[in-house]
């Protein structure tokens, strides 16, 4: 497999799948540009090392060509950040953006359009009328099978060799993701924040130092109930928090848990996962006391309360002093640490102390213990970053829904397309 830091670009034009859906405000100003900044030491290779780049991505999820999911938009932060000025092809298919791709001269970069303006790039036919019948809808999908194939070719034909550093769309078998590698069998390869990504989920799931501590919050079990499971071979200890805890606590007999958020659906799944910690000898840590409040509103009345002794009427919305005390010795004692999920309401001010304090402790256990700790999801990574702690922990993961998947064990399209021969 190639690898980017070895790789020969003089005179070869590489085409670069980056993650630039960034957030735009009402005036299209880039509010955070974080995962513009994240591929910048790719893109800066490329060019450093004689090479031209093709630069594509996708933006918001328009459903045809829409001025405010235009990437025209973003290209003064990613000129700022490149320090050079880009090309611009208004349309990633047809005759100007092969141009521009093919009289694309060393240290140039060129910018292609949106490339989710093109149903092709998921895949998925747009617009087929609800009452469509099912023959319809195999016709329409096999019809954009083959327009797809077309919209590869192209891209592919812009270009000497392919670099995915898309982390953030690495679990969606795309265009520019996946499909786009087989045209390029010996001259593909991973860009430095992919590279990056995947050994840092590798150092936590395959060789990592003992113990590991895996920190579950969020607002429910249902959608993480595949992490948990894979998660078990891995881990030593687990805590769970936020309004999944509520889950396992009323799934243990706790039934005063008030109008905690709470999956009554899923007390079984509950069950099973404790029963399989139990087994495979994984300690799970649930709240102790919690921070309850009258309603879920900012200006609520709020107690710390037992987890399973909340009032009627009141609900957790935080992990209490005692919860994170406990949380803190498990944790000070970890040497691999994954964090995936708040464990409040960290949105709203008088319930973020406890996801603080998490990003607190993991900064901690990074600085003090050598521990390799790792964040990622939005939430998680919004509360490192609220914090400023983003260089204190080991690795701050720019993948939400892209992590999930690896950390359910699941081989990645985006991955597994530059590794495959
Ligand atoms: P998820 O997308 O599943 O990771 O959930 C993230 C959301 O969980 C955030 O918006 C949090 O506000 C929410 N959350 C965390 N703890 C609680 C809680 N105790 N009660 C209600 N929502 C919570």
């Amino acid at each position: 497999m190639q690898q980017i830091d070895s790789y020969n670009f003089t005179g070869k034009r590489a085409i670069v799948r980056v993650d630039f859906n960034v957030p735009l405000n009402a005036n299209f100003e880039v509010t955070d540009d974080t995962r513009i900044r994240a591929a910048i030491p790719t893109l800066k290779k490329v060019l450093m090392g004689g090479g031209s780049i093709i630069i594509m991505s996708h933006l918001g999820r328009p459903k045809a060509a829409e001025n405010k999911y235009s990437l025209k938009h973003i290209i003064p932060v990613i000129e700022k950040h490149l320090g050079t000025s880009l090309l611009f092809a208004p349309d990633c298919m047809g005759p100007q953006a092969e141009d521009m791709a093919k009289n694309l001269q060393p240290g140039q970069a060129l910018l292609l359009e949106n490339l989710r303006f093109y149903a092709e790039e998921e895949g998925k036919p747009r617009g087929l009328p609800d009452d469509v019948s099912d023959e319809e809808k195999k016709v329409a999908k096999a019809l954009m099978k083959e327009k797809q194939k077309l919209f590869v070719d192209q891209l592919a034909s812009y270009a000497d060799c392919y670099i995915n550093d898309a982390f953030g769309t690495a679990h969606r078998a795309h265009a520019s993701t996946a499909m786009i590698a087989k045209h390029f069998s010996n001259d593909k390869m991973f860009g430095y924040l992919m590279e990056g990504e995947i050994k840092a989920l590798e150092q936590v799931l395959q060789n990592p130092q003992h113990p590991v501590v895996a920190i579950l919050g969020g607002a429910k079990i249902s959608s993480k109930i595949a992490v948990v499971e894979n998660l078990m071979d891995k881990v030593d200890s687990m805590i769970i928090g936020g309004a999944m805890a509520f889950t396992f606590i009323k799934a243990m007999g706790g039934t005063s848990i008030g109008a905690s958020l709470c999956e009554d659906d899923q007390l079984d799944l509950a069950r099973t996962i404790m029963n399989k910690a139990q087994e495979k000898g994984v300690e799970l840590f649930f709240l102790g006391d919690v921070v309850a409040a009258d309603a879920f509103a900012i200006d609520a009345n709020t107690q710390i309360c037992p987890s399973d002794q909340i009032p009627e009427g009141w609900m957790g919305m935080d992990a209490g002093p005692d919860s994170l005390r406990a949380w803190e010795m498990v944790l000070m004692d970890a040497k691999t640490i994954l964090w995936n999920g708040p464990v409040g309401v960290f949105e709203m001010l008088p319930f973020a102390k406890g996801t603080h304090r998490i990003t607190e402790i993991l900064a901690a256990a990074t600085a003090q213990n050598g521990c390799f700790t790792l964040v990622g999801g939005g939430d998680s990574v919004a509360a490192v970053n609220q914090m400023g702690y983003a260089n204190k922990v080991s690795y701050v993961s720019t993948g939400g829904g892209a992590m999930l998947e690896y950390l359910e064990g699941i081989e990645l399209p985006g991955i597994k397309a530059i590794r495959e021969q």
